[in-house]
């Protein structure tokens, strides 16, 4: 599977590159970048409406792309699965589309896991500065887990959606996602819940039927894909009752001065020329990976996951953040006396990407007191010797720095 990606034959300096930074993004195999190469040699035009044959080819392509996605979600109609640029673009759209609504009043709650990503938590607050709603962030156990006995104690007459990371991005945790949708709406059937899969899409596999959410969005660069792709997969029936956002070309029906009419699902909330070869390409990923088969990447990645948390264990002096089970492809820790860039700054001369800071959880990083982490995160083409290289590599630097 290296072989499939050209870059990681990278030299950072005299040292193999060992990249461990999956988390923000994640490398392309040759089948993406051939997938890029074949469109806008063969296929390029702006599609919908186009009365030649490669507006009609590019159309088909696009629309098929649509249907990958959907089916790789599990969704149930291809009606429910709107193009977006990532994850961030995903939760804007959804929260601004239920300000505009009407269905969000002053006093109506919105629950947020401590961990959620930026992202995950802006958005809510503008959709609270509308419409006078109230944000509450759900706690955290002591171990670093989600409180199941906190959130269901939160749970009530006012809660209105509920917002949570699958797998959280600073702590590595995978959320109890299917017991907490089921909570939400064992509380209120109406409970609106968005799942942030930017961190679980490209590790396990997802059933949004299955889950019961009304929102999943996820970011395409996560997942082989190139950078600026994504979807946001909504409930067909939640998507019909809630209004437009963004207007333009394509969004509508009929355009006068005197009103307009919208497009049917989801067209409604694609307004203007899409990321044509994006989408596109953002199908030819989730083939990849359905190649490769999710089962298969989150044994793999577990394993390794086991390996350098043990390996770290091992080292001593490492605060890793949450417990060594129940956790996706990453790796967050804390070194008392070691700040973080440091130790990512001296990793990097030894060949080993990692991520250091806040990783878009201020808040997170408030609760646990610091104002970073460093964090190591897998990706399917990781392997022993990646391991190895980080244990190593952490070892050296921690002997430098302490
Ligand atoms: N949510 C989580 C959990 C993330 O890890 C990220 C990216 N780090 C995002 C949302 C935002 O994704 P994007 O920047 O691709 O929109």
């Amino acid at each position: 599977m290296r072989e499939d990606f050209p870059i990681l034959a990278t030299h950072i300096g005299k040292r193999p590159l060992v990249y461990l930074d999956n988390a923000a993004t994640t490398q392309k195999p040759r089948a993406v970048l051939q997938a890029e190469m074949d469109y806008y040699e063969k296929v390029n035009a702006n599609i919908h409406r186009g009365a030649h044959y490669l507006s009609r080819l590019a159309t088909e392509q696009h629309e098929q792309a649509r249907g990958t996605v959907a089916a790789f979600l599990h969704a149930q109609s291809e009606r429910e699965v709107v193009f977006t640029s990532g994850c961030t673009a995903g939760i804007n759209l959804a929260a601004q589309v239920l300000a505009l609504s009407g269905l969000v009043r002053e006093g109506d709650e919105i629950l947020v896991t401590t961990d959620a990503h930026h992202s995950n938590i802006v958005p809510w607050q503008m959709l609270c500065g509308r419409t006078g709603a109230v944000l509450r962030p759900i706690p955290l156990t002591p171990e670093l887990t989600f409180d199941m006995a906190a959130y269901e104690a939160m749970l009530g007459p006012r809660t209105r959606i509920v917002a949570a990371p699958y797998i959280s991005n600073a702590l590595g945790i995978i959320n109890p996602i299917p017991e907490m949708i089921a909570a939400a709406k064992r509380n209120r059937p109406d409970c609106i819940f968005l799942v942030d899969g930017a961190q679980s899409t490209a590790h396990m596999a997802v059933d949004v039927q299955a889950l019961g959410c009304d929102f999943y969005v996820f970011s395409g660069h996560k997942v082989y894909a190139p950078t600026g792709t994504g979807a946001l997969w909504g409930r067909e029936e939640l998507l019909e009752q809630l209004p437009p956002w963004l207007g333009g070309g394509e969004m509508i029906k009929e355009v006068s001065f005197d009103g307009t009419t919208y497009n049917d699902l989801p067209f409604k909330y694609e307004a203007g020329t899409p990321n044509i070869a994006g989408n596109i390409v953002l199908a030819a990923a989730l083939d990849y990976v359905q190649k490769i088969g999710l089962n298969y990447i989150d044994e793999h990645e577990q394993r390794l996951t086991r390996n350098l948390y043990d390996g770290l264990t091992a080292l001593g002096g490492i605060d890793i953040l949450g417990p060594r089970e129940g956790r996706g492809a990453l790796i967050s820790v804390l070194i008392p006396g070691v700040h973080h860039y440091d130790l990512g700054t001296l990793l990097d001369q030894m060949g080993v990407a990692v991520r250091t800071g806040h990783h878009c959880c201020q808040p997170l990083m408030q609760y646990l007191g610091t104002t970073g982490t460093t964090r190591y995160s897998f990706a399917l083409y990781n392997n022993d010797d990646d391991v190895a290289a980080a244990l190593s590599a952490t070892e050296r630097a921690l002997n430098m720095l302490r």
